[in-house]
């Protein structure tokens, strides 16, 4: 999975980062974190963003542009990561577009934490007093007149990405005004459907599509062949004693058939009427005589 987070100072992401890394199994990169551990280790980059950094500025594209590009390659983001601080700027966000697709990577969700500014100062605060009592060194950059300069640049520079990802369709907003809990159940919530939404689509269209094509090349044809041997089998049985049962009727047939027409079923019926009629003739016959000898005797 690969993220971006959007949000002002004080929004809150790098609380959600630190909870998207354990659930996802993913990396941390926050700009903000390897400018603060090259100026502390004075590297050139660190001696050219450290006054930047500690008067609220941006630190200039091509240099965390430069710092994300490598680290993108090492081997423990290689299951995905979360982008914490950067992009900042547009020209940001189209340099992480042409390295994500020069390496063939896809961006899943800019997940941006929308907060109200007032709110912002009182967290930042918050920040603070809760450091220096875990006895952590205090960023230069959290007092509220430098504050006010990140919020600054934060809706200037940062803010168009809303739009940018927006048209993308990557944006994805929550409410930072809720609970930091909440926070994290919404997130989860969202990014959940989107790697639902995205499993198919991957799976069918890459992998699984071959494989299922493929085992359906060799499934069909076995199961139909299972059928037809199923099929084959039965007809074929049926088919054996079919000729055997319609040779039996055919040759009881025409016993059957021989039956009457020998003991005269046929001809009992024929003959009936037949003698009736022989029987009226002779009546007929016989009462013709009758009438001619009393005639005669007349
Ligand atoms: P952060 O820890 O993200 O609040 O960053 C602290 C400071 O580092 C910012 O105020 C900037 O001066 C600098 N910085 C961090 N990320 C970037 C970035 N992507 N582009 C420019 N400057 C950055």
């Amino acid at each position: 999975m690969r993220l971006i987070l959007l949000g002002p100072p004080g929004a809150g992401k790098g609380t959600q980062a630190h909870r998207l890394v354990e659930r996802h199994r993913i990396v941390q990169l926050s700009t903000g974190d390897m400018l603060r551990a090259a100026v502390a280790a004075e590297t050139e980059v660190g001696l050219k963003a450290k006054d930047i950094m500690a008067a609220g500025g941006l630190v200039p594209d091509d240099i965390v542009i430069g710092i994300i590009s490598d680290r993108i390659e090492q081997p423990d983001a290689a299951n995905g990561f979360i982008l914490d601080g950067f992009p900042r700027t547009v020209p940001q966000a189209e340099a992480l577009d042409s390295l994500l697709k020069s390496k063939g990577l896809k961006l899943d969700a800019a997940v941006e934490l929308r907060v109200n500014e007032s709110a912002l100062l009182q967290r930042v605060e918050a920040r603070v007093a809760q450091m220096m009592a875990r006895g952590e060194v205090v960023r230069i950059d959290d007092t509220p007149e430098v504050l006010s300069k990140r919020l600054a640049s934060y809706r200037t520079s940062t803010e168009p990405l809303v739009h940018y990802y927006s048209e993308k369709r990557k944006l994805v907003t929550i409410d930072g005004m809720m609970t930091i809990e909440e926070v994290t159940l919404e997130i989860n919530r969202v990014l959940a459907a989107i790697l639902a939404a995205d499993r198919p689509v991957k799976k069918v269209s890459r992998k699984s599509a071959k494989k299922v094509a493929a085992a359906k090349r060799e499934s069909v044809p076995a199961r139909s062949a299972k059928k037809a041997v199923g099929k084959v089998k039965k007809p074929l049985v049926k088919k054996a004693k079919a000729p055997k049962k319609a040779a039996r009727k055919a040759t009881k047939a025409p016993k059957k058939a021989a039956k009457p027409a020998s003991k005269g079923k046929t001809t009992k019926s024929a003959k009936k009427p037949a003698k009736k009629a022989g029987r009226v003739v002779k009546k007929a016959a016989k009462s013709a005589k009758k009438a001619t000898k009393k005639r005669a005797k007349r």
